[in-house]
């Protein structure tokens, strides 16, 4: 069978529901391509889209049967090819390993679709399992150190620390479990880059601060830790990422996403992630400061005009979403890296 591929949302980031399916089929003698316009006729052709708000692909399609996946279409449409390694071949420039040691979270965050696609955490892969013969790997579980199943969690991190790989848990670690023991773990292990939380409210911040003290007592520094911070109240992300730049840790901002796709995102939240994102903004001055275009600084938005726009606008959204104003000490959205069929998170 000749088989098409379409990643919907672009090559940015390798499609793992993608590379399995890929794998899947060439194993089985299938000719696999990424769908191209001017290719002739497909077989099969399969449409992955992570994220809701991508818009899908409007070409016409030579196809006897498309399949779509992926949380921008259904997130309970799963990987049809779980176990297998995935076809790195389809993204070349990526030279890492990707996977999961485990699935789900205990967490509720209630526009997560985490724990109601995969329940709780639970064990996956073994680390050998993803890593296969790559030096770095980039794990995507949603919350690893939340897997109650035995001792899974840690000896999957004791077993990490002993190999010569490097790895990023690219959803982060949730900094609640983080006690001084798994602090320890911590340092035997080689980090692509950075060990990542997240702070999305004001009494998480509290909590990553005494992280951050924990981290710190066995020596690792701030400006090794990214943190996500989730784009909702002005006043309260202000607030959170200025105490973040004054830590000295990488934080790493993101609009609130309702998971529809015509959402507008309020001007403040582009703002505000375009100030923090880009470190010469977020490092030569203070959001107040910041002037994203002609004629216009942000400390208009705190003027009691701007600020009550604001605020009407991002309560507007939390309606939609049957959601109060206010985030509750849960929250975290990570929706840029959610990437298998089933699966939104971040994203
Ligand atoms: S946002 Fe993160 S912590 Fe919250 S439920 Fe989802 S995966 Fe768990």
């Amino acid at each position: 069978m000749k088989i098409g591929l379409i990643d919907v949302d672009g090559h940015n980031f390798p499609n793992l529901a993608l590379m399995k399916i890929s794998a899947y089929h060439k194993s089985i003698g299938d000719t696999v391509q990424w769908y191209d316009l001017f290719g002739g006729s497909f077989d099969l052709v399969y449409k992955a889209k992570v994220f809701t708000f991508t818009p899908d692909y409007s070409y016409f399609i030579d196809a006897s049967k498309v399949i779509n996946g992926g949380t921008g279409y259904d997130y309970s449409v799963k990987v049809p090819f779980e176990n297998i390694q995935p076809d790195y071949s389809l993204y070349p420039k990526f030279t890492e390993a990707y996977g999961f040691l485990t699935r789900g979270c205990i967490r509720k965050c209630k526009w997560c679709l985490v724990p109601e696609k995969e329940g709780m955490t639970t064990p996956y892969m073994d680390i050998d399992e993803v890593a296969q013969d790559k030096k770095e790997v980039v794990l995507m579980d949603n919350n690893i150190l939340s897997c109650k199943s035995g001792n899974y969690a840690i000896e999957q991190l004791k077993k990490i620390a002993t190999k010569n790989i490097k790895i990023d848990f690219n959803q982060g670690l949730d900094a609640r479990i983080i006690t001084p023991e798994i602090a320890e773990l911590l340092t035997k292990i080689k980090w692509i880059r950075y060990i990542r939380l997240s702070c999305d409210t004001l009494e998480m911040l509290k909590i990553i601060k005494n992280t951050l003290k924990t981290l710190n007592d066995v020596g690792i520094k701030n400006y090794r830790i990214f943190v996500y911070v989730l784009l909702y109240d002005l006043i309260d992300n202000y607030t959170i990422l200025t105490e973040l730049k004054n830590l000295g840790v990488c934080p790493f901002s993101q609009p609130f996403r309702d998971f529809t796709p015509k959402q507008i995102i309020p001007q403040w939240q582009l703002d505000m992630a375009q100030w923090t994102n880009k470190r010469s903004n977020f490092m030569s001055c203070d959001f107040k400061e910041y002037k994203p275009r002609k004629n216009f600084c942000c400390k208009e938005y705190f003027n009691l005009n701007g600020f009550e726009k604001a605020k009407e606008r991002g309560q507007k959204y939390f309606k939609i979403m049957g959601l109060t104003d206010k985030l509750s000490s849960e929250v975290r959205t990570k929706p840029i890296l959610l990437l298998t069929y089933g699966c939104m998170k971040r994203a």
